[in-house]
């Protein structure tokens, strides 16, 4: 029988914020691949786990996903960690997953600490909705497209950034978003924890040497009267592409296109297949 393949959320920067079941499924695995094999052996020391490591990185993804997907299929169970928080989030796993699911491998997610959701969870933002974009293009031109597109977006969005970038993509946020409220995560569940609130403008003026780890957390778009222009400057085919991302059924998006317009669903239904013709 195949092994199975466990996803297992490991700490941020505090070595307590590892579950009970991590533990357990670390002890318990054949083997365990992870993103740096060095930096995962620390962990496994202060936990006391001894077991074989398989580096399982960016450049070396599909070659080493096809070793695991072996291993699995004779019968090992396999726990894929990333450096820090949950695999698979901005960090490697995604090529293994889709593979796994091909080959009938069951997979197993084990929760635990995953930045993004930590630095929400206290940004005093709006949590009903939000949307990740992980890090942003190193291409100047289209990070500055994706921040035009952020700032349209109604829900809270949340972006990773490096440190040796964030002043860079702050003054890019000043320019963009003029007095939009932002909020910074940084250093999560470690010493120099801190929730850094304001402008751009306001923020860039107090934090000029960032160190560390950080998140930036836009609010989202609250002009109500801003988003009918934008929505009436679109064609009906970009709103309808505007709500499919989201993963909205047809009639859920003629729904809500209908009533950003202020106009019946028949309309919509009529110029979207007048349109798509
Ligand atoms: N898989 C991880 C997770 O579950 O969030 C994210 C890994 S990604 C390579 C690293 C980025 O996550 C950092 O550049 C930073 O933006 C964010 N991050 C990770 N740990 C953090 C922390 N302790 N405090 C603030 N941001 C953190």
């Amino acid at each position: 029988m195949a092994g199975i393949l466990y996803l297992v959320a490991t700490p941020i920067g505090n070595l307590e914020d590892i579950t009970l079941r991590a533990i357990k499924i670390l002890e318990n695995v054949d083997v365990i691949a992870a993103e740096d094999t060095r930096h995962t052996l620390k962990l496994l020391n202060h936990l006391e786990i001894t077991k074989p490591l398989i580096s399982y990185h960016r450049h070396n993804e599909e070659v080493k996903s096809e070793q695991i997907i072996q291993k699995l299929k004779s019968g090992e169970n396999v726990a894929l960690v990333s450096d820090a928080g949950t695999p698979v989030i901005s960090d490697p796993g995604e090529e293994i997953v889709k593979i796994a699911i091909q080959e009938n491998i069951k997979i197993i997610p084990i929760p635990g600490a995953c930045a993004l959701i930590n630095a929400l969870i206290a940004s005093g933002l709006d949590t009903k909705e939000f949307a990740f974009y992980g890090f942003l293009s190193t291409n100047k031109k289209l990070k500055k497209q994706k921040l035009e597109e952020i700032k349209k977006e109604r829900k809270t969005s949340i972006i990773y950034e490096a440190p040796h970038k964030l002043l860079e993509t702050l003054k890019n946020i000043e320019e963009i978003f003029e007095n939009r409220k932002i909020v910074i995560a940084r250093e999560l569940t470690k010493i120099h924890e801190e929730f850094i609130n304001g402008t751009a403008t306001e923020i860039l003026e107090k934090y000029t040497s960032p160190k560390g780890e950080h998140i930036i957390l836009i609010e989202g778009n609250k002009n109500e009267e801003n988003i009918n222009n934008i929505f009436n400057s679109m064609t009906i085919e970009e709103h309808y592409k505007y709500y499919e991302k989201d993963g909205l059924s047809k009639n859920e998006i003629i729904k809500k296109i209908a009533k950003d317009r202020e106009v019946t669903k028949n309309e919509i239904y009529k110029c979207f297949i007048k349109d798509k013709k």
